[in-house]
């Protein structure tokens, strides 16, 4: 039997590595649905190569255009539009898996669908387990959704859990030991980081990603969502998630264990191993990632995290900490800040002012409904922008 596979945010880096490791195996895979935002033209090619049953956009003029070019192709997917088509086809019966892969806030709805539809969720938007990680744990114990972790840190703690983790009262693990490159400007200082340009941001030593995830791990506020992510998807206390500097990215992350044992998942940092691990498990197979030469590699380095010029990371362990709606607003703040360096319109450390002062204003509450996380963002974007206007003039 193939997994019949819905892929939300197909058009990104995420979206285009999935479709090239179900591509290897055929037998295994089939495709229902893919998602694309403005990149319409790349989606009708997927269309076109993959025979989805649907292909679903937001915007009602690009799904004009992407209609026409799939005709023109005598292609036969469906062109579905809007939010609630993302939610359609991540719940829909005939769906085993589906890979959340849309950047940001915008994944919240259509991750959660999957999430209560009790779908193999392959969660890449890290953002949706941020905003509404006690919603989103309780609609998984409830719908016996089975999420497996795309981001590379994560699958790698996944890996390297014990069997027992779960019902032995952690089987021994005493600490997750996340692993981070420390992005383009590690070593900086925060005057050198402040004239930096959007390009320079997104250029990553060892990853190749979308610009918003780009530069969050320039700012570390990525690492700082991937504690908050840890914390939900392994239920640990964010003081027992340690972030280890290592620059070359070849160890994806580590667990400790009581008895002094550290066990690490190793690998080229290539997004195709992690969705290879997700697809196929509990099985295994290739990835189209080359074997790791470790006497080529000769030496990995690990060091601690910068945390005065990278304060982002200290603000995400402060809203771990505070749990309610705290993590949203802090999420949300920094998607406006980082469009709006990437506009041009704020310096790169006024990414973290502007976060910081909004974890300074707001006042958090604990959201009862996910209609009450989307307010408590809404809030938090409002406060953002306006922050933004004012360093502006
Ligand atoms: P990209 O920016 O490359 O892709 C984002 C995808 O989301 C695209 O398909 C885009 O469509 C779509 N999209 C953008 N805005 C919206 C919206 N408002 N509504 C619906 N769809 C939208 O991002 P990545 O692939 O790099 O990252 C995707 C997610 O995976 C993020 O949450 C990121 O944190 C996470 N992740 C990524 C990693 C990586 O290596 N890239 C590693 C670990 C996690 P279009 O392009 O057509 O406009
Ligand atoms: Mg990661």
């Amino acid at each position: 039997m193939r997994q019949t596979i819905t892929l939300l945010g197909a058009t990104g880096t995420i979206g285009v590595n999935t479709l090239d490791v179900i591509e290897r195996h055929p037998d295994r895979f089939e495709v229902f649905a893919l998602s694309g935002h403005r990149q319409f033209q790349r989606l009708a090619q997927q269309c076109i190569r993959h025979q989805p049953r649907y292909a679903v956009v937001l915007d009602a003029q690009i799904a004009l255009k992407l209609s026409a070019l799939l005709s023109a192709a005598a292609c036969t997917t469906e062109v579905l539009v809007g939010t609630q088509a993302l939610c359609d086809v991540a719940s829909d019966p005939c769906v085993d898996t589906v890979m959340a892969a849309i950047v940001g806030a915008a994944g919240l709805g259509s991750t959660m669908a999957a999430v209560r539809a009790g779908k193999k969720l392959l969660l890449a938007n890290k953002e949706s387990l941020v905003m509404a990680g006690t919603l989103f744990m309780q609609a998984v114990v409830e719908s016996g959704s089975m999420v497996l972790p795309i981001d590379s840190e994560h699958n790698a703690i996944f890996q390297c859990l014990p069997v027992s983790y779960a019902d032995d009262h952690r089987g021994g693990v005493s600490k997750l030991l996340l692993s981070a490159s420390g992005g383009p400007f590690r070593g900086w200082d925060r005057d050198r980081m402040r004239g930096v340009t959007p390009a320079e941001a997104c250029a990553h030593p060892q990853w190749a990603m979308g610009d918003k995830i780009s530069v969050d791990s320039a700012t570390m506020m990525n690492k700082g969502l991937e504690v908050i992510e840890a914390g939900w998807l392994f239920d640990m206390p964010a003081s027992k998630i340690d972030v280890v500097i290592h620059p070359q990215s070849i160890i994806h992350s580590m667990v400790q264990y009581v008895d002094g044992s550290v066990l690490a998942q190793l690998g080229h940092p290539d997004m195709r191993t992690p969705i290879a691990h997700a697809l196929a498990w509990p099985e295994r197979m290739a990835s189209g990632v080359e074997d790791l030469d470790l006497v080529a590699l000769s030496r990995l380095d690990f060091a601690a995290p910068d945390e005065r010029n990278f304060p982002c990371l200290a603000m995400a362990y402060g809203a771990a900490k505070a749990g309610g709606d705290a993590p949203a607003v802090l999420n949300a703040a920094n998607e406006i800040a980082v469009q709006a360096f990437l506009d041009l319109r704020i310096d790169f450390t006024e990414i973290a002012e502007v976060v910081e002062h909004i974890m300074n204003e707001y006042r958090f509450s604990e959201p009862e409904s996910l209609a009450a996380v989307e307010e408590s963002d809404a809030r938090a974007r409002v406060m953002s922008v306006a922050r933004i206007d004012r360093i502006e003039r």
